[in-house]
Formats: C-alpha cells, structure tokens, sequence
C-alpha cells in the first residue's frame, strides 16, 4: 500500500536506525493521543513535549548533521527525511514546522565555509537544539533584493547589525538564525548567524496564532563578527536560493501528511454514517468524491517521491531536480487543497468538530501553497524550462529509486542558481510509450495538441512578458511533468493499472481545465484558441474500472488508521 499507515509501519530503510526513528516518532504521537493533540492545538500549547522528544532520541541530530560532523548514524539523506517529513504533518502542521524552518536555518550552515560555525551547529543539533531561517521582511516578500537588514562595518573590522525580519519560525529559541542582510555602504548580500539569547535581539512578537512561534525580531546594534558570516557576496545570495531549492520540496510532503491522516478520517466516518438507511459510502457521487481524492493523493505521492530520487541524483551536470521542486511546492500542494475540498465536502458538518484531526487539516493544508514562494512565483520558474523540455532533449542515465543509506552531499554544493534555461531533460515521451490505458492515451493526444500549439502559435514576445497568460500556461505543461514522474514510479511502485488510469481521468479533465482557461484569456490568439479547443477532452469512461478502484482501493481502507483518543 502506497498511503502512510501507522498502524502498518513497513517501509524499507537501508538500516534499522531510520526504522526505529520513524516507529519511535509515531508511538510518541499516538501514545500522545488525538485529545491531547487537539487540546494542545487550540489552546496553542507550545510544543515543549516534541522537543524534549527530539533532543533525547537524536533525531534532528541524526537526520539534519552531515556524517563529517555528526555520529555514525547521521547523515541528510532525502530518502529517510522524506517520510519523517511525512508522519510529523500526519499528527499536525505545527510539529513539521519546527523541523522544517530548522531545515531552512541549517541550509546556509551546511553550505558554508566557515567550518567552525558547521561545528557550532552539529554540537547545538546534538544539544537538541532547533534552527530558523531569517531571509524575509515584512515589507518585501519575494522581493528578496530589497532586504534591509544591515550590517555596518567598526573600526575593529566587526560589524552592527541592525534590521527588523518577520514571519521567521523558531526565531524565539533558535540559538543560530541564518540570517540575511546587506553590508552598509557597498550593498553586498551576507548571511550570518544571530543568537535569540543575545541582549541585542530584541523578540517583538509571534505574527500568527498557533502552537507555532513564527517570529518578528530586531538586531539593534547586533556584533556580527568574521566567526559568525557564513557567507558574503554572491555565495551569500546562491545560499538563500538554494536553501529554498532543497526546503521547498518539504511542503509537498506536509501537504501528503495531512491528506492521508484527513482521508483516513474522513473514510472512516462516511462508511458508518448511515443516512435512509444506507451508508453514505454507498452514494454514487459520494464514491466519486473519495475515489477522486484518492486518486489525487496517490499522485501526489507517487509524484513526490520520484522527485526525490531526481534530488538525490542531482550533480553539475544534471539539474533537473530545479525543475521537479517546484513543481513538487506549487502543484502537490494545490492538489492538497483540492484533496481536502473533496473530503470536506463529503463529511460536511463533521469537518467542523473540534475533536477531528480534520477540522485542524482544513485549516492548515491551506497554508502550504502560500510559503517559500507562492505558486505563482513557483510557476513563474517553471515556465523558464517548457522550451528545453518539450523541444530539446537530453540522454541521461537511467535514475532508479534512490533508497539507499547515502549522505545527500550535493545539495549543499548546488553551485550558482542560475541558467536554469539551459537545463534539459530527458524525453517525456519515453515513458509514455511504454503504457496503453485509455485515459493516459487521452492525455498522451492532449499533451501532443499542446505541443503543436507551442511550435505552430508559438506564444508572442507579448505574451512571454504577460504574467496572467504564462501563469496558465505554465499550470498546463506542469501537468505534463506530473504526469511522467508519475509514470515513471507507477512501474517503479507496481500501482495497479486501474488506479494509474483513474488517476489520469482527472488528469484529462485538468488539462481540459488549462486548455479552456488559456482559450479565455485576454491575450490569446486565435490559433492558441484553436488548439485550446482541441486540447478539451472528456476522460474515458469505463464503470468497471472505477468501480474496482473504489471497492479494492478506496473503501477497503476503511478501518485501517484511527488515531488513539
Ligand atoms: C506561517 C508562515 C511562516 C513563514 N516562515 C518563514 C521563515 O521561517 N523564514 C522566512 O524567511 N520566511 C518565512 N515566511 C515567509 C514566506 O515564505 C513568504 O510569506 C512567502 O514567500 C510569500 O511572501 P508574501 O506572502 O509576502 O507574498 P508577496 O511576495 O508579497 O507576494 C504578493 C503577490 O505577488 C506575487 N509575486 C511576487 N513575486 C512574484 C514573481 N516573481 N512572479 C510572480 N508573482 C509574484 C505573489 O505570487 C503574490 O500573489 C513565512 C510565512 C508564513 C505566513
């Protein structure tokens, strides 16, 4: 099975270490219980407990410290903190929270070449320490070039640093927040840490009401001195960037977490909720909706987990990975929300008690799409890839699933963020031929009919410039990258044919979506036109085939996970 099952904890690890954290995080949730996490939630209990947790089993110690710095068990290894990512979002939002921004905080560290402050963080993770990431201002957003942090140099060669960062996680127990500013007087970019225990880090406020404390801080006359920059100048910028590259991915698995555990939830409550005389499972509209979300959940996973590998296998010379995160942070998201409308609109009122894990997954799911980036600024990088995608292919070596007990080095020498354009990938194509089901032939015809349009009504220097115009476009050929990876882990995973074709009756119906979204928009040509009107499909029918998926896939699903009370 293919979902997260606590209750049927048999994932492969490569060693009994990574089991054990993972069986060790879930019993400390379920021995929790849901009452408790509810209880904890509203009354935005901080989550001492979690971090007491941690700090005496190792675990962001073992799973956040390169092995140069850390014990023989630790090493970043994307395989092992994809699925803790997971199980954290699984139980609630605000526990990934912490080990997420940590993630951010130790990104500039790891990268670094100041080797001191690496062995600070390794001895601060032992000490069960968590980390934060202080790039944004409140006034700036994605505007990262306007930063105003700033660091004005002494006469003794050390540095005052003053600035106001906001909307910065763990920035009220973090003793190294990575933190971004600007030398006074030249404007280089720098990254340096700051201590939340300085007297001259001034905690003004949490900005959010949660269990989470997601920070408003001030450097007032902050030293800064050459043992606390991590970086300067260009290196300083590429390690903002880069950081986001790696910790981006995360949001698709928070998003998965929080689908799985509201899926499991809301199932169970509709196959025993009988409404005249009937179970409400037995509605067809009802069967679609959960059919539908399965299917979509699954995707997202499958899609998540093979991006992964591509992260995992990245390199100088292979930089797909740039394109598969993104993709990852705006597309597993959205369809997050989407998995979550679909539930909810079957559970109705029960989505609004306080005792559900739903009622938190409601709300929270909606965050995921909104961070490190919006989508919209996700979109605006993936459209730089369409043209060396579709037009421009590339020979690679095969990529397998990548599951083995490695130290993921490469992420931490990313090298500059730039020439994404250059980038090229292996032909989609490939693993499209190697499959014959109706609704991914649909979609096969669909993605060649956008094509067509790209080489024969090539978008206007125009429309490139027109933000509305390419954000649609760019959602219609993310498609076309979901659907390959998808693909490609379909044959790796073994997922029965019937699901994968379910999952592509709603991959048609998207696309249709794009097609008649970009056919409406003000700046589209009557040639685009033409080609968005073929591109609209209806997905092949064939009741058997849902029928199966519900009965063997969904429903049967029923009475597998319930969260101790
Ligand atoms: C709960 C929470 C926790 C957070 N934690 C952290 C943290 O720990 N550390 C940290 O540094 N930050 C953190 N952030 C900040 C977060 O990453 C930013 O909020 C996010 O990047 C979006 O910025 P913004 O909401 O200010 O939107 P803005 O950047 O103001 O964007 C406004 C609009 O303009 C669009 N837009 C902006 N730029 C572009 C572009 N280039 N192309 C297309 N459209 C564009 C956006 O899509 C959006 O629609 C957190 C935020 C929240 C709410």
């Amino acid at each position: 099975m293919i979902l997260l099952n606590p209750n049927k904890h048999d994932r492969y690890y490569p060693d009994q270490r990574s089991r054990e954290i993972m069986q060790k995080t879930i019993a400390f949730f379920e021995h929790k219980g849901k009452h408790r996490l509810k209880e904890d939630d509203h009354r935005q209990i901080w989550y001492a407990d979690f971090l007491e947790f941690q700090k005496q089993e190792q675990i962001l110690a073992e799973l956040l410290t390169p092995p140069a710095y850390g014990t023989p068990d630790s090493r970043w290894d994307t395989w092992r903190n994809c699925e803790f990512n997971e199980i954290l979002a699984f139980y609630g939002l605000a526990y990934w929270y912490t080990w997420q921004v940590s993630i951010l905080g130790l990104g500039p560290i790891w990268q670094s070449e100041n080797e001191s402050i690496k062995r600070r963080a390794a001895q601060l993770l032992q000490e069960g320490h968590v980390f934060a990431f202080g790039l944004s201002e409140r006034a700036h957003g994605a505007d990262i070039y306007s930063t105003e942090m700033s660091l004005t140099e002494q006469a003794d060669g050390n540095y005052l640093a003053n600035g106001e960062k906001y909307y910065i996680g763990n920035g009220n127990i973090a003793p190294m927040v990575s933190t971004f500013g600007k030398i006074a007087g030249n404007g280089e970019y720098v990254f340096f840490t700051a201590d939340y225990r300085h007297r001259n880090y001034n905690l003004l406020r949490n900005i959010t009401h949660s269990q989470s404390y997601v920070a408003n801080f001030e450097l007032h006359d902050y030293p800064v001195s050459e043992t606390d920059i991590l970086a300067r100048g260009q290196a300083a910028w590429y390690a903002a960037l880069n950081t986001v590259n790696i910790g981006k991915y995360n949001l698709g698995w928070a998003s998965i977490g929080i689908c799985t555990h509201a899926f499991y939830e809301a199932l169970h409550h509709a196959a025993y909720r009988r409404l005249y005389g009937m179970a409400v499972t037995d509605f067809p509209h009802v069967q679609q909706m959960f059919t539908e979300a399965y299917a979509r959940l699954v995707a997202m996973k499958l899609f998540t987990l093979r991006a992964a590998d591509y992260m995992r296998s990245a390199s100088p010379e292979d930089r797909r990975y740039l394109l598969y995160n993104p993709v990852v942070k705006m597309k597993v998201t959205t369809q997050g929300e989407e998995v979550i409308n679909l539930l909810w609109d079957v559970i109705a009122a029960k989505g609004f008690e306080k005792d559900t894990y739903f009622e938190m997954a409601a709300r929270d799911i909606r965050a995921l799409p909104k961070l490190e980036g919006t989508v919209h600024v996700n979109i605006a990088l993936i459209v730089k890839f369409i043209a060396n995608y579709f037009f421009n292919p590339a020979e690679y070596p095969l990529v397998p699933r990548r599951d083995e007990a490695a130290n993921d080095d490469f992420l931490f020498r990313q090298g500059p963020a730039k020439g994404l354009g250059k980038i090229r990938f292996h032909d989609y194509r490939t693993v499209f031929n190697r499959f014959d089901l109706p609704n991914m032939c649909l979609f096969q015809e669909q993605v060649r009919v956008l094509e067509e349009m790209l080489m024969r009504a090539t978008p206007s220097e125009a429309q490139t410039k027109d933000l509305d115009f390419l954000l649609t476009l760019g959602e219609a050929f993310t498609l076309v990258v979901y659907a390959q990876l998808i693909l490609e882990n379909a044959e790796i995973y073994t997922v029965p044919a019937h699901t994968l074709d379910q999952i592509f009756d709603f991959m048609v119906r998207d696309l249709s979506k794009f097609a008649l979204q970009l056919y409406s928009k003000s700046g589209s040509t009557p040639e685009q036109m033409a080609y968005c009107l073929k591109m609209i499909q209806k997905p092949a029918v064939d009741p058997g085939r849902f029928q199966s998926v519900w009965r063997e896939q969904v429903h049967s699903l029923r009475d597998e996970y319930e969260m101790r009370a």
